[in-house]
């Protein structure tokens, strides 16, 4: 499989060649300075001092843009940071020193429709009164029909290895990054659309992405998000009737679909791939460079003048992917695609293709973690794990009591998420008279054999827990393990819809994944958390998109 640890280490040791190797030291900042939110933009020396950014906004705090002649970006950091291809022209090919390459998107054709947004981005993130959605010029700026100010748009050169292997150049293929936008907050987000049309990198792909495959980007980018796991965001998405040509499960079953838009948002989109293709082509000034650019925009902990700077980087871009893979697991989340080009350097979730949330447990997926990953992973694992089973302190069994539930739920192939839910809302005094009524999921866990023992186990360690009170540990374990994840039958039917143009069930999907640890009528009228239906065993996702 990928291997991120290893490319990392030839890139990071082409580029700190001139460096004393000293001793790996693993980064012991807090969570807060280690987790992709502290990734900021703000490096001391490049930050928009909160004083600024307060008078900038003085004067509308509390408004927002209304007009989106009024909403402007930049891109002069990314341009002025590094050269740019000096071949011009959209045509595919093998771009070499640079970072970016000038592309202008290719609009989506008439008509178009807005399908989805986000409030929570539109007016969290990008200040825009959410009413702007409603205007053609919106529809027209979330499909590349019309830039917004300060705009050139780029494509980054990237490349990766893909199941294990170097896959070489591939880059922004069908993305294109508006620039970036200081919100009020002082935060740098960089805008990007998703299915604008070709670029340098290009290959042989037509640029575009369809309307399934945008659904899902849209949706869990926005679920994950409020599910607590550090993520890219997504403003919007713009679907049209221009037609795209997908062979959807490659066996020869050509289909016509329609192409679709996603405007999506991160602090950076730069990738273990973004270094490796500098290592890789020998350019290792370039590489240098923007290394030192990516740690002093986003890793304001680490030292510009610290000798071991690249070391101290690596280390923190490992313990902090292990940190995101272990928030992955702790939701049963599997990305389905994880090669180095989909990565991100500040540990991020990224590029959503053929993504599911576990169902039946199957701890397979665990395999992908790198032997450098296992004791940070492993203690990152354990902490989740212990919050999802409401464990409090240290008890010298709790490694025992997870390990021996996950095996009972991979045997009976127990709902993930369910299992956990459920446990979190009964009572301990129902566990005690082993009455699971209305407890789908946890009535199959119960079928196991050696169901009784872990059960007596479980009582017993939460028994030990003095001074917390059962609605305690329901309320907290409620507060991490969610009723509702976005299950492949749910987008499904929400595609299925949005392909007929009724995007009634992607609205709905957005607001109840909004409150993922919420029970919500609608939800449950819908059956979000009863047993799947049968027709969602025969689902299989792809990665043409
Ligand atoms: P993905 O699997 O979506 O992460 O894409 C892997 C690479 O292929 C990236 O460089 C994408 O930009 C590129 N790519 C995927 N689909 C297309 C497409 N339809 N047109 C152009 N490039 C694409
Ligand atoms: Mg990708």
């Amino acid at each position: 499989m990928w291997s991120p640890r290893k490319v990392l280490v030839f890139a990071l040791v082409a580029a700190s060649s001139f460096t004393y190797v000293h001793v790996l030291e693993f980064c012991q900042s807090t969570h807060h300075d280690c987790n992709s939110d502290s990734h900021d933009n703000k490096g001391s020396k490049s930050k928009l001092s909160q004083h600024t950014v307060k008078s900038r906004w003085n004067m509308s705090i509390s408004n927002l843009i209304q007009d989106l002649d009024q909403f402007r970006v930049s891109c002069k950091k990314l341009i002025e940071a590094f050269p740019i291809d000096e071949v011009d022209g959209n045509f595919a090919r093998s771009v070499k020193h640079c970072i970016f390459s000038k592309s202008n998107p290719t609009p989506l054709k008439d008509p178009l429709r807005l399908a989805a947004t986000s409030k929570d981005v539109i007016e969290g993130i990008l200040d825009l009164d959410v009413a702007v959605t409603q205007s053609d010029d919106f529809l027209h700026f979330a499909s590349g029909g019309r830039l917004p100010l300060g705009s050139v748009p780029l494509a980054h050169r990237y490349g990766g290895h893909q199941f294990g292997y170097w896959a070489g150049q591939l880059g922004d293929g069908r993305a294109h990054s508006l620039g970036q936008y200081t919100n009020r907050k002082g935060e740098v987000w960089e805008l990007q659309l998703k299915g604008s049309g070709k670029t340098p990198y290009s290959r042989s792909g037509d640029g575009r992405a369809v309307i399934r495959s945008s659904v899902r980007e849209f949706l869990c980018s926005e679920a994950m998000h409020f599910l607590g796991v550090p993520t890219s965001r997504a403003a919007s998405l713009v679907v049209s009737d221009e037609p795209v040509i997908r062979d959807q499960f490659y066996n020869g079953n050509v289909k016509t679909e329609r192409g679709a838009v996603v405007l999506r948002l991160a602090k950076s989109w730069f990738r273990i791939g973004s270094l490796e293709i500098l290592a890789q082509s020998g350019e290792i000034e370039l590489l240098r460079k923007l290394l030192n650019f990516v740690i002093d925009e986003h890793f304001s902990s680490i030292n510009s003048d610290d000798p071991d700077k690249y070391l101290v980087f690596y280390s923190t871009v490992v313990n902090e992917t292990a940190h995101l893979i272990a928030q992955w697991m702790s939701v049963g989340f599997a990305h389905g695609v994880c090669n180095t080009d989909n990565f991100s350097l500040l540990s991020i979730t990224i590029d959503y293709g053929p993504f599911g949330f576990m169902e039946s447990y199957n701890p397979s997926v665990a395999k992908i973690i790198l032997k450098g990953y296992v004791d940070i992973y492993q203690m990152r694992i354990h902490q989740l794990f212990k919050a999802k089973l409401g464990l409090l302190g240290e008890d010298e069994e709790d490694g025992y009591l997870i390990a021996f539930l996950l095996k009972m739920m991979e045997d009976t192939k127990s709902d993930f998420t369910m299992v956990f839910r459920q446990l979190s809302e009964v009572p301990v005094q129902q566990l005690h008279n082993r009455n699971f009524t209305q407890m789908w999921a946890f009535e199959d866990l119960s079928s196991h054999k050696l169901f009784s023992d872990w059960l007596s186990k479980y009582l017993l360690r939460l028994s030990r827990q003095q001074n917390n009170s059962d609605l305690d540990r329901q309320h907290r374990m409620k507060n991490v393990n969610p009723r509702y994840v976005l299950r492949n039958w749910m987008a499904e039917s929400a595609i299925s819809k949005a392909e007929m143009n009724d995007f009634s069930e992607v609205e709905l999907l957005y607001h109840i994944l909004s409150f993922p640890f919420v029970t919500q009528e609608t939800a449950e009228e819908a059956g979000y958390a009863a047993r799947p239906p049968l027709w969602a065993k025969r689902l299989k996702v792809s990665c043409s998109s």
